[in-house]
């Protein structure tokens, strides 16, 4: 397994601000092909439970929150886990998972994989939107039931996605210029 190795343009010191209690971190739980997915979620998905968690995910990514790379079922998967035909231990995921971190980190020159530690901000959303666009972190998408609909809007200039770094207006991602 690897171990975090965080690029230094991602690392955020974790500070707490007041006198005398230290502030839990809070992160998010993706496994590394959902590193992907969450660039074009505009909040459709397999059942109200899961749509409805991801939206709440997609909030606290939006506000910044840490990322923490697991390996199997996450976050995002938790609202499926009880449904008899989710797909999330599934082989077929795992190797989705695999392709994806091996495209994550090709990119972006830094551990995608389990135990990982990523700061969803304006650049890295950038960057991964712009790769995700021209199809060179897209291996992981092969045979994905969603890859019309993510193709569409990664087309469209990811209109209407609800991962959106704060201070970003969905113009702003629409005409690629997340840069700060
Ligand atoms: S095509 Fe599938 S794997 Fe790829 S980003 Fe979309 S939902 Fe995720």
């Amino acid at each position: 397994m690897l171990g975090p190795k965080v690029a230094s343009t991602h690392i955020r010191p974790i500070v707490s601000h007041h006198p005398t209690i230290a502030k839990a971190p809070m992160t998010v739980h993706l496994r590394p092909h959902h590193l992907l997915c969450m660039l074009t979620f505009v909040g459709k998905g397999y059942t109200v439970a899961f749509t409805e968690n991801y939206i709440r995910i997609a909030t606290r990514l939006s506000e910044g929150e840490d990322i923490l790379v697991v390996e199997g079922p996450d976050d995002v998967c938790a609202p499926m886990l009880g449904e008899a035909d989710n797909h999330c231990l599934c082989d077929s995921v795992t190797d989705r998972d695999k392709k994806a971190t091996e495209a994550v980190e090709a990119l972006l020159g830094m551990s995608a994989g389990p135990g990982a530690q990523i700061v969803p901000d304006a650049d890295f959303l950038r960057r991964m939107r712009e790769a995700f666009g021209d199809g060179t972190i897209r291996d992981a998408c092969q045979r994905c039931e969603w890859s019309p609909l993510c193709t569409g809007i990664a087309a469209s200039g990811f209109d209407g996605v609800l991962v959106v770094p704060l201070g970003v207006s969905q113009g702003m991602v629409q005409a690629g210029s997340e840069r700060q």
